[in-house]
């Protein structure tokens, strides 16, 4: 597996009305694109920053994963994401190494990414996610 770097940090939010003016006015940072993804609850708002970009993740409703974390945990840092090169590939070489992968294969994630995420209790307690740019 080859990861190429820091593709985003995910950030769940209660109200992206409120949150949203601090990343597109106050840091003036450049706003990629809003995206609904109804199949994971959730919409997300990414901004570039040069290198890596910021997910802001609110809940489309009451029972979507981001709406549960926010329950249990508070707003804030939802989860890492790293950009690989071949997702298949690394998804492959985490189950050899026993690693606990959500789900059997990718997903098509926002911007049109083939997304894969790795459970917390594998990586010291951090929801990681991995990424392919599509082509
Ligand atoms: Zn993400």
């Amino acid at each position: 597996m080859k990861i190429l770097g820091i593709e985003h940090i995910g950030i769940a939010v209660k109200d992206l009305a409120n949150d949203s003016p601090f990343w597109k006015h106050v840091l003036d940072i450049y706003h990629s694109s809003t995206e609904v993804l109804e199949d994971q609850g959730v919409t997300t708002d990414i901004y570039g920053t040069g290198k890596g970009k910021v997910e802001l993740l609110e809940a489309t409703n009451p029972d979507s994963p981001i709406a549960k974390f926010i329950d249990k945990r508070g707003a804030g840092i939802h989860h890492v994401c790293f950009e690989v090169d071949d997702i298949i590939e690394a998804i492959q070489e985490l189950k050899e190494n026993n690693i606990q992968v959500l789900g059997d294969t990718y997903s098509i994630g926002a911007e049109g990414y083939k997304v894969v995420f790795i459970h917390p209790r594998s990586t010291g307690g951090v929801l990681v996610e991995l990424a392919e740019k599509p082509e």
